[in-house]
């Protein structure tokens, strides 16, 4: 390894320290529920297992995805750089890939078998900035070998891609936070961590709501939001609770196929 890739990668590890310590910071100073010790250990363990099996398979999915890409080529189109029109292609991006982010999440809610995987990112009994994080590990590698949609249609040069991904980081990301933010009315306008909280939602009238990684518009245009209460902070987590160990985070859909077709025969 040279020096410089070693630097890089202190840099990087730094980097990730420094946003899990301001994240304990933020949602010990101001949370919106109090988090037990289990639930968060629960999380933690729910992501390394996760991001683990699918590092282990990455090679499998970039094969995969190298395959695709020689089929169908990528980049289909091609934005305008010039000047000023950088920003309003940078602006483009955000809002394609943003409704394809909502689209592609209320299919995870739709269909029985995305469910059966985007089940386990809701089985985080209380949210937490962590939660953000926690995906069953099958979905993280389907979605880089059927390599994402937006590569093959727009072809965004890397400082473009860059920068979407830091102007993302913060709704999308930090809507898991346990942190108290109140925003009045503008709780609509971009996401948040009480907007998503409500999506969390173990309340009936809740579920199937706020969808949304970065602009709630489309929950309002699309019918699916749910505009929160001031201090509407509802209990989180799937209804009947459940809870992750090492063995159910590796067969998780095939455990909650079962949960469900039982649930199916009582009604
Ligand atoms: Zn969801
Ligand atoms: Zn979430």
């Amino acid at each position: 390894m040279m020096s410089s890739e070693i630097a890089n990668v202190v840099f990087l590890a730094a980097v990730f320290v420094g946003v899990i310590y301001a994240s304990r910071i933020l949602e010990t100073r101001w949370p919106i529920a109090d988090v037990p010790y289990s639930e968060f250990r629960d999380d933690w363990l729910a992501v390394i297992m996760s991001v683990g099996l699918a590092n282990l398979l990455a090679p499998i999915a970039a094969m995969i995805a190298g395959k695709i890409a020689n089929f169908t080529g990528i980049g289909w189109v091609r934005l305008p750089t010039e000047g000023y029109w950088w920003y309003a292609s940078l602006g483009f991006v955000l809002v394609a890939m943003d409704l394809y982010k909502y689209t592609f999440h209320r299919l995870q809610h739709a269909i029985p078998f995305l469910w059966s995987m985007h089940s386990f990112h809701h089985s985080a009994n209380a949210v937490t900035f962590i939660t953000g994080a926690r995906h069953f590990w099958l979905e993280r590698v389907l979605a880089d070998a059927l390599l994402p949609i937006m590569a093959i249609l727009l072809r965004v040069p890397p400082d473009m891609a860059i920068a979407a991904a830091f102007v993302f980081f913060l709704p999308d990301t930090c809507a898991h936070l346990n942190v108290r933010i109140p925003l009045g009315r503008f709780v609509t306008w971009i996401n948040n961590p009480q907007w998503h909280r409500i999506h969390h939602s173990a309340l009936m009238e809740h579920r199937d709501k706020n969808f949304a990684a970065f602009f709630p518009l489309w929950d309002i245009l699309f019918g699916t939001a749910y505009v929160p209460k001031p201090d509407e902070y509802p209990a989180t987590g799937l209804v009947p609770a459940e809870r992750v160990d090492i063995i159910n985070s590796v067969i998780w859909p095939i455990r909650h196929l079962r949960h469900r077709a039982s649930k199916n025969e009582l009604g």
